[in-house]
C-alpha cells in the first residue's frame, strides 16, 4: 500500500527542512509517493494565490498533507495562509505533543503533555472594525458547535491515548460569553460521557505560573485559539525551543502535519534550521496513516525514524539549536545512519 500524501515546502526554513525530512522518510521506507503543492510566498512568486484552490482541492482528495512554514505577506489584503487552511478544511483540532527528548537537557524532566487547541475561531474570527477614527475592535467569536466539538475530540483523543487527565486554561472570569461557552462545553461533555478522565479549570495566567513552576504537572491542555498558539510557544520553550514540538490539525475533511514554528526568516537558506519538529510531524503522519488506513508498516516506518533520531540526539549529534555542531543535512544524515531494521 502505497499513501498519496500532499507536501507543502513553505517558504523561509520550510523547504530546507522538508527536504531534510523526506530524505529521513525515503531512507526509511515510509510507504508515500509525495504530491506538492503550493502555499504562502511561493505560491505568490508563481504568479497565484497566497494559498491557491488547487492546494486546497489536492488536500481534500488526498486526506492528508505535510505542510512546511507559510509566510504571509504584511499588509492588507492577504489573510494568514495557515488561518485559511484550517478554515476551509474546517480543521478544527490542532494537536502539540510536548516532550523532554533525551540528549537535549533542559530545566525540567519528566514534561509530556499534549496540548489541544481549538483552532478554528476565537480572537481568529479575522472579524476587525474601525468603530471610529479613534477605536478599532477584534471580535472574539465562540459558537456552542465549535466548543463542543473541540471538547468532544479532546477527550475522545484522551481516553484512546490512555491519558488521565484534561485541564482547560480560561479566563471566564472577564470573558463571561465566550470563554464561559468554552468552558461550559468542556464541563458537560466531561460529566455526560468522560467521567474516565479527571478534569481540571485553571484561570489561564495561574495556568501559566504553575506550567513554568512544574510542567510535569499537566497532562493534556485544552486551549481556545489564542490561548493555544500562545501557550505552545511557552510550552517548546520548557523542552528545547521551537525545533523540537511538532503538531498536527486533525478535521473531517482532512489531517495536516506541521511544526509549531514559523518560517524563521532570520536563519532562512543558511543551512541550519532543526528538522525535528517537522521529522517529528511526519512521524505523527505516518502513525495517523496507520490508524485510519489500518497500515501497520506506517507504525513500524514511525518507531524506526523515533529510535533513530532519538539515538542521534542522545550522542549529542543535533543540530546548533539544541547546542549541536550540525546543519540541517548533516542531523538528516545523522538520522539515516541510525535508522535500525
Ligand atoms: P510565526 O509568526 O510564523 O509563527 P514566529 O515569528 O513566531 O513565526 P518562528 O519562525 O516560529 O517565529 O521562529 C522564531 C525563532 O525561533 C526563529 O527566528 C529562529 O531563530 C528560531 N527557530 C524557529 N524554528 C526553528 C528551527 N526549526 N530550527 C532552528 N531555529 C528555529
Amino acid at each position: 500500500m502505497t499513501h498519496s500524501i500532499v507536501v507543502i515546502p513553505g517558504d523561509g526554513i520550510g523547504p530546507e527542512v522538508t527536504l531534510a525530512t523526506k530524505r529521513i522518510l525515503a531512507a526509511a521506507g515510509a510507504p508515500v509517493e509525495w504530491i506538492e503543492c503550493q502555499a504562502g510566498l511561493a505560491a505568490l512568486a508563481q504568479g497565484r494565490d497566497v494559498l491557491p484552490q488547487e492546494t486546497i482541492d489536492e488536500i481534500e482528495r488526498y486526506g492528508v498533507a505535510l505542510k512546511g512554514p507559510c509566510t504571509t505577506p504584511v499588509g492588507e489584503g492577504f489573510i494568514s495562509v495557515n488561518v485559511q487552511l484550517r478554515r476551509r478544511l474546517t480543521l478544527y483540532a490542532a494537536v502539540r505533543p510536548v516532550r523532554n527528548l533525551a540528549g537535549v537537557p533542559t530545566r525540567f524532566d519528566n514534561v509530556d503533555l499534549i496540548i489541544v487547541r481549538e483552532n478554528t475561531e476565537g480572537l481568529y474570527s479575522g472579524v476587525e472594525n474601525q468603530v471610529t477614527d479613534d477605536v478599532v475592535m477584534s471580535m472574539k467569536v465562540a459558537t456552542q458547535t465549535a466548543c463542543m466539538r473541540i471538547a468532544h475530540w479532546a477527550f475522545r483523543f484522551a481516553t484512546r491515548r490512555r491519558r488521565k487527565r484534561i485541564t482547560v486554561f480560561h479566563k471566564a472570569n472577564i470573558m463571561k460569553m465566550t470563554d464561559g461557552l468554552f468552558l461550559r462545553s468542556a464541563r458537560r461533555v466531561h460529566a455526560h460521557d468522560y467521567p474516565n478522565i479527571d478534569y481540571q479549570e485553571l484561570i489561564i495566567d495561574a495556568g501559566c505560573m504553575k506550567l513554568v513552576q512544574d510542567p510535569s504537572q499537566f497532562d493534556v491542555l485544552l486551549l481556545e485559539n489564542l490561548y493555544g498558539d500562545v501557550v505552545s510557544d511557552l510550552c517548546a520553550g520548557l523542552v528545547g525551543g521551537l525545533g523540537v514540538v511538532p503538531g498536527a490539525n486533525y478535521g473531517e475533511r482532512g489531517a495536516v502535519f506541521e511544526a509549531v514554528h514559523g518560517s524563521a526568516p532570520d536563519i532562512a537558506g543558511k543551512g541550519v534550521a532543526n528538522p525535528l519538529a517537522l521529522l517529528m510531524s511526519a512521524v505523527m503522519m505516518l502513525n495517523h496513516l496507520a490508524d485510519e488506513r489500518d497500515d501497520p508498516v506506517c507504525n513500524q516506518v514511525a518507531e524506526r525514524i523515533k529510535g533513530a533520531y532519538n539515538q542521534a540526539l542522545e550522542e549529542g549529534r543535533s543540530t546548533r539549536d539544541l547546542g549541536g555542531p550540525l546543519g540541517t543535512e548533516e542531523f538528516a544524515t545523522a538520522v539515516i545512519e541510525r535508522l535500525r531494521g
